[in-house]
């Protein structure tokens, strides 16, 4: 792995694919552009979290993984589909 990374980053992605395949958003774009756009929208209202081991980032995983941690961190995600579905750059 590299020396450091945002654990939060992987978590919004894998995140973000996954809810883009929910038929709530069925009628949203998911191309690469808006995609991207929605976790870089999602990543600017979260807290990074930066470890530098495997350990750590199973420890970030882990408390991440509650259901108040992944409440808040959907809300997040949500806001940011809906703002790049009303104002896509293409
Ligand atoms: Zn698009």
């Amino acid at each position: 792995m590299k020396q450091y990374i945002n654990v939060m980053e992987e978590v919004v992605e894998s995140l973000v694919t996954f809810m883009l395949q929910s038929p709530d958003y069925r009628l949203f774009c998911k191309c690469e552009k808006c995609k991207t756009d929605i976790i870089a929208y999602s990543l600017n209202n979260l807290p990074p979290h930066y470890v530098t081991t495997e350990e750590g980032r199973k420890n970030v995983f882990e408390n991440l993984n509650t259901d108040k941690n992944r409440e808040w961190v959907n809300k997040r995600i949500i806001s940011a589909i809906h703002l790049v579905h009303n104002y896509p750059k293409h």
